[in-house]
């Protein structure tokens, strides 16, 4: 994918980018190809599903001035090949970008890139979300969280608003469809110290697609007791 085209895409999906930002996610794109052939890193690789589905989504929120400032530290949780954490620290460079994952492999992948790309202010954390959750270094420290395809929203509010800082924000990334989802999980943020902010709903012009980021602001610290252990939380969400 040539970097001109991220370039266009970026733009007229109202996403600031220069050409040079546009340049990494390009080197991002040939790299993450490349290694998809010896890793399982994604499933899709057709290059228009990947510049709306993966980048373009996991951009979105820079689309929506003051929802993700230039500056600030941000945990993805659950990052997998990158998504949303790499790909925005690529466009943001300013951003302090924390990766999280439970797969050691995906992380050391992202470290490696890092080099290729040249960029400072990333830690890689391989952990769980409910035990580093848990950790008085990592616990209300983040200025955001951000997530995209990790858990049903009821346990992602759980594994993800403990990183955050009171005043901060926890943009969940999900489908359009996330109504009930979201109806269910209120109960959640309202324990864990969110409010919910509102919903951000982003239609890909000439797509079909239509991205929503979810926004809860933490209002209060989350008591102590949460996170829980991954089999509780899974067996009684909030
Ligand atoms: N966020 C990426 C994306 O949108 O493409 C990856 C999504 S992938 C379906 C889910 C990722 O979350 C996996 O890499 C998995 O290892 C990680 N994960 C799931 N549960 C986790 C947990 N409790 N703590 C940390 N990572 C977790």
């Amino acid at each position: 994918m040539e970097s001109k085209e991220i370039y266009q895409r970026l733009t007229q999906c109202g996403i600031p980018a220069t050409q040079e930002l546009a340049q990494g996610l390009a080197t991002y794109h040939r790299l993450l190809m490349d290694w998809n052939t010896r890793m399982d890193l994604t499933a899709v690789t057709e290059e228009a599903e990947m510049l709306d589905r993966h980048y373009v989504d996991a951009l979105s929120p820079l689309a929506r001035p003051g929802l993700l400032p230039q500056t600030g530290t941000l945990i993805d949780v659950g990052t997998g090949a990158g998504f949303p954490g790499m790909v925005l620290k690529i466009l943001v460079p300013s951003l302090e970008v924390t990766l999280l994952d439970s797969l050691q492999k995906r992380l050391a992948w992202l470290e490696e890139l890092s080099v290729d790309l040249g960029l400072s202010g990333l830690t890689f954390l391989h952990g769980r979300a409910e035990e580093e959750g848990q950790d008085p270094a990592l616990r209300e420290r983040f200025d955001f969280a951000a997530a995209r395809a990790v858990a049903d929203l009821r346990l992602l509010c759980e594994l993800c608003l403990p990183f955050v800082k009171v005043g901060g924000r926890f943009l969940a990334m999900k489908s359009v469809d996330s109504e009930g989802e979201l109806d269910a999980a209120r109960p959640a943020i309202q324990t864990l110290g969110g409010e919910l902010a509102g919903t951000y709903d982003y239609a890909i012009p000439h797509t079909q697609v239509t991205h929503r980021v979810i926004v809860v602001e933490k209002v209060r610290p989350t008591p102590p007791a949460y996170p829980r252990r991954w089999t509780k939380l899974q067996k009684s969400p909030l």
